[in-house]
């Protein structure tokens, strides 16, 4: 049997950033990935934004992790030339009874670390953005886009260069017990049988990490959570949108409301909605919920014509909670959560995961050498 550091599960934008992050640090890595191309998840399904950490929970892994990660992002793209850009975001009170709720976004973000808020009156958030319609924002300048796939290749390049090793086509079934040694590795078994003996295993499988947790022999399952999922329908806009930052309403439940995001072309969508659903593969947009849109937008953009939306694509957030229940945090087992040495598992990786992304991979290499 072949003999590794460490495998690594899910070549999505987190699995990539472990890969790197376990090669950089001199592990021998292999990144196992079940499609034939890198990033074909919810990965290449998102809003492609640079979150600031402004609405998680403070002391969450949500709120550490995307303040971090949003730092070493955008130092990370400016050192490898990755296309990004801060663009700055609005977030909108369309109602006088949602002005309050600025005020305490703004509270949550300064107790996360983010204090370059500004709250705005209408007057003033007008001035930025002469179509937008408010009683008032809060402008975080440090919110901005990037392009996510030149960023998962940049994560390879540097992963390989170190000595990692991508394997397409190649879905893990099964990990086996071990003790996380050298003389007792764990075992990842692939579907077409081949076996690997691994120190250190990380599963990053994204939506289907819960699932492949209960696959890992030794593992006590009781503490593995439930998984949901949650799709984000996007609706793209025919014709130039006229804003020159991100907009977004006050947010819902379980999501952060109908925004307006742009892509590095200046391309305008409107999304995620959330939509609970039973099968992750189900990724058809459809067209129908776009009346719906229609009434959000105009809530901040009054004069979104009718026709100018189309839909677009749609992305599954790999959810731990379920509809009526709290947002979750992300969840990081490592062996002291669950015993196993060398395993971590990375469950419930939704937004902001990619802003998130390489304060993940430092998180990761932590719980497997803490201290
Ligand atoms: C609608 C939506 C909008 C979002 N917007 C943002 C945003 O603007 N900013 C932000 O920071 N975050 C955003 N996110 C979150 C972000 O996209 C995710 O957190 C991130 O992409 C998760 O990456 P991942 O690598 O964990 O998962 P994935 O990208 O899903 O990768 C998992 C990989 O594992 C592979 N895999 C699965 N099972 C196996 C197996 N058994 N063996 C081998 N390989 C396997 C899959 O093929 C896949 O390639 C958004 C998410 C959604 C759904």
């Amino acid at each position: 049997m072949e003999q590794i550091d460490a495998v690594v599960i899910g070549a999505g934008v987190v699995g990539l950033a472990v890969g790197r992050e376990l090669a950089l640090h001199g592990l021998e890595v292999m990144v196992l990935e079940s499609e034939n191309a890198i990033g074909t998840g919810t990965s290449s399904r998102n809003s492609e934004v640079i979150h600031a950490g402004i609405y998680y929970p403070a002391g969450s892994l949500k709120a550490r992790l995307c303040v971090q990660g949003k730092q070493l992002l955008y130092s990370y793209c400016s050192a490898r030339g990755v296309a990004h850009q801060r663009l700055g975001k609005l977030i909108v009170a369309t109602h006088p009874q949602q002005v309050a709720q600025l005020t305490g976004i703004q509270a949550r973000a300064a107790a996360n670390g983010v204090h370059d808020l500004q709250l705005l009156g209408s007057a003033e958030a007008r001035a930025m953005e002469p179509a937008l319609k408010c009683d008032a924002a809060l402008h975080s300048p440090s919110t901005g886009i990037i392009d996510s796939h030149g960023f998962m290749l940049a994560l390879q390049g540097d992963m390989e260069n170190a000595g990692g090793l991508l394997a397409f086509c190649s879905p893990v079934h099964a990990i086996g017990a071990g003790q996380g040694t050298v003389t007792h590795p764990l075992r990842v078994t692939t579907e077409d049988g081949t076996e690997l003996a691994a120190r250190c295993v990380v599963n990053a499988a994204g939506l289907s990490a819960v699932a492949l947790a209960h696959r890992i022999d030794g593992l006590d399952k009781s503490l593995l959570p439930r998984a949901y999922c949650a799709k984000g329908n996007y609706f793209t806009l025919a014709g130039k949108a006229p804003f020159a930052r991100l907009i977004y309403p006050v947010p819902e439940q379980a999501g952060l409301g109908v925004h307006l995001t742009l892509d590095l072309g200046g391309q305008a969508k409107f999304g995620p909605d959330v939509q609970w659903v039973d099968d992750p593969n189900d990724l058809q947009v459809d067209p129908s919920r776009g009346d719906a849109f229609y009434a959000e937008v105009r809530k901040y953009w009054p004069s979104l014509e009718d026709g100018a939306l189309l839909a677009g694509y749609a992305g599954m957030r790999p959810k731990i909670s379920g509809p009526h229940e709290p947002a979750a945090d992300f969840m990081i087992q490592g062996p002291q959560q669950h015993g196993v040495a060398g395993l971590v598992n990375l469950m419930g990786i939704e937004s902001p995961g990619l802003t998130s992304s390489l304060a993940l991979a430092r998180e990761v290499l932590h719980r497997l050498h803490p201290g």
